[in-house]
């Protein structure tokens, strides 16, 4: 279904991210993850672009697939990062020959085994291009509905470390935006209240698209670790380390407060009435069901129905 169809139906999307599974066991996993998510009815799941088009087939092997086998409305990931105008070309063709509805446009981060990649060789050098390359294919008719691709990009309520300037960083966002993005997803964040001030923010400097908050839930100390490594710009607060190192060296008891503070987050944004709430599933389903569980909520339709 085309972005904005979806939010015509949702006033708040809830959404999940899963990853390409690189294994047959971890290809295992995901799918018993999806099979028990899928009774959520998300507003639409999102599948990740590996670095610099490293799963480049994954990515599209299960977006086909999460469309063809289940009731998921699966959005891919794609980057401008080691990819020339073709091979873009060739991968959106592919996904609009499969009634893929929407594409989240980023910049994408060069894989760790080709740094040395020489960017001037990419055909699109920011997430903006990209985006106004899409806008294009969608006004050449190329794509089965006449509105082409739904088109999302990344925002970061915390800034961005590649522009330490915000208000240099907003005027990009919105060039995003201007170039045809229909949608922001933002990258998780701890603190509600930068992604409130990212929200005004946003208002102020003209960007007045749907704002998806990404969350993810900690649910055990290495993956807080890794999270702190991947998501560029994201801080920890104080009163969440804190409560993290209460649990001591107890692995429930750290997932149980990961889950208790992202359930926090996601009430208080529900009260400031958000857009939309992407959850970093991490491929398992465990905390994202009780993140419903502890909100009352059946799946997304009952919030649909409530709102
Ligand atoms: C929701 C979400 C999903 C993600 N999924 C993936 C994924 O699947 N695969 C992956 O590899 N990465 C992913 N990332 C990471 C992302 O690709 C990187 O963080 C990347 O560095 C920034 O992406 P962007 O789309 O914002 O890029 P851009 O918009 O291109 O911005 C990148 C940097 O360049 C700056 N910039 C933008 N325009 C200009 C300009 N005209 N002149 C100078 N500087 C400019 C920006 O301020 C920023 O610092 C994701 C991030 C988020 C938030």
């Amino acid at each position: 279904m085309h972005i904005q169809d979806i939010f015509q139906r949702y006033r708040t999307t809830i959404s999940f991210e899963f990853f390409p599974p690189k294994s047959t066991d971890a290809s295992e996993a995901l799918y018993g993850t999806i099979a028990e998510l899928e009774p959520y009815k998300p507003s639409f799941v999102s599948v990740t672009y590996g670095a610099g088009g490293s799963t480049r087939e994954l990515t599209h092997d299960l977006v086909v697939r999460l469309k063809r086998t289940t009731a998921l409305d699966p959005i891919p990931h794609l980057t401008c990062v080691c990819h020339g105008e073709e091979e873009i070309r060739s991968i959106i063709e592919r996904y609009a020959e499969a009634g893929v509805s929407n594409i989240l446009a980023l910049g994408g981060d060069p894989p760790r085994d080709r740094e040395d990649w020489d960017r001037s060789q990419d055909a699109f050098r920011h997430a903006a291009d990209l985006v106004a390359y899409l806008k294009k294919f969608n006004d050449s008719g190329a794509h089965p509905d006449r509105r082409g691709f739904g088109i999302g990009v990344a925002g970061f309520p915390e800034g961005h470390p590649g522009t330490p300037n915000r208000l240099l960083e907003l005027d990009y966002l919105k060039r995003k935006v201007d170039a045809g993005a229909d949608y922001i997803v933002t990258q998780l964040f701890f603190s509600n209240a930068d992604f409130l001030d990212f929200r005004d923010r946003c208002d102020l400097a003209g960007i007045r698209i749907p704002i998806i908050a990404g969350i993810m839930p900690i649910v055990s100390k290495k993956g807080m670790s890794r999270m702190a490594e991947l998501a560029a710009g994201a801080r920890f607060p104080a009163k969440l380390l804190r409560a993290i190192d209460r649990a001591g060296n107890d692995p429930a008891a750290v997932e149980k407060v990961g889950i208790h503070y992202a359930t926090e987050q996601c009430l208080d944004l529900l009260e400031h009435g958000v857009s939309g709430i992407h959850f970093y599933t991490l491929n398992q389903s465990a905390a994202t069901r009780e993140i419903y569980a502890n909100l009352g909520l059946r799946d997304t339709d009952a919030l649909a129905a409530a709102n």
